[in-house]
């Protein structure tokens, strides 16, 4: 065989990337299937998103992961967007189809197939509790819609957000959803199948706060889940556990939402293990 030192590239857009554990997992994967493959972690600004673009298109690159604060302002720069990232109304992974660029939503997805893979619950026709209207909870409440979920009840603090994104959601999915304010601590009902924290409470360095949420009516089978994954172990996460519930942590969303990337870009079955452990090493987590 001819001699190829042509790398393919894929990368993340963001602005501040400094943090992002994204790159050490998806090149661990490259590693493990011995592709010639690399993950570059760019600082792009706000203003200069339409030059990323380019850039990305002029290079050949494979696709990129957008975070804060592209996932939205992309939607203009690509050929198609997947009908659920539509729903989203955000992109976090763009993939490339011959000279097309696609965008696609994998953060809902990854949440379900954490749910599905770790906790061995499927979604479809649950009654899910999530806490939190933002960009993760938009994703979520998505994809357990499109999934079957059987009703999902929105809580959040801030109603406005809370009912328009609910309205929006509900309206498109054609999905039971709706909204809950949150005032005090919300008494989380006894028929509820899955609780999701999808707030950034608990979040470093706001390691002692834990979402107010009252656990005591909660089935014992109830999954608890959070998305907040820095640390894996919220204060949610730990009084979910001294109830003897199940849990799922955000550590789960985070490596399948970067499983599917890689395989929407490489076609191959992600190598789920040694991403896990690569996010755990270059996260400093046992
Ligand atoms: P947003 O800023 O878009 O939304 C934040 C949400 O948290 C809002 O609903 C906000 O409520 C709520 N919130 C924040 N503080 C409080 C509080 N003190 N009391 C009640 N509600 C509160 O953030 P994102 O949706 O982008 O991110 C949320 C979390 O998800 C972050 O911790 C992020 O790290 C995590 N995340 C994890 C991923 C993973 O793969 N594991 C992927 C993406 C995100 P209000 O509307 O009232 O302000």
């Amino acid at each position: 065989m001819p001699a190829n030192f042509k790398a393919e590239l894929v990368g993340c857009f963001g602005q501040p990337v400094a943090e992002n554990p994204t790159g050490a997992m998806q090149e661990a994967a490259f590693r493990a299937l011995d592709l010639n493959w690399r993950y570059l972690t760019i600082e792009v600004p706000a203003g200069r998103l339409r030059d990323a673009m380019a850039g990305m298109r002029a290079f050949g690159m494979q696709g990129v992961n957008l975070t804060i604060p592209h996932k939205v302002s992309v939607l203009e720069y690509l050929d198609e967007i997947a009908p659920d990232a539509a729903i989203i109304g955000a992109v976090n992974t763009v993939r490339r189809d011959g000279d097309r660029l696609i965008g696609e939503n994998t953060d809902g997805k990854g949440f379900l197939r954490g749910v599905r893979t770790d906790a061995a619950v499927d979604p479809r026709n649950k009654r899910v509790v999530l806490l939190g209207a933002g960009g993760a909870a938009r994703a979520i409440v998505t994809e357990l819609a499109l999934a079957g979920a059987s009703e999902v009840v929105v809580v959040n603090r801030s109603v406005s957000r809370g009912e328009q994104m609910v309205a929006g959601l509900a309206s498109k999915t054609k999905a039971p959803i709706r909204f809950e304010p949150w005032h005090g601590a919300y008494t989380v009902p006894c028929d509820t199948d899955i609780l999701v924290n999808a707030t950034s409470i608990g979040l470093y360095p706001d390691l002692e706060s834990k979402p107010p949420v009252d656990l005591r009516g909660a089935h014992r089978n109830m999954l608890v889940c959070d998305v907040v994954f820095n640390p894996p172990e919220t204060r949610l996460i730990q009084a979910a556990r001294e109830r003897g519930l199940p849990v799922l942590d955000g550590l789960a969303m985070l490596v399948y939402q970067g499983a599917i990337g890689f395989e929407l870009w490489t076609g191959r079955k992600a190598p789920e293990p040694a991403m896990k452990q690569a996010l755990r090493d270059a996260l400093g987590l046992a």
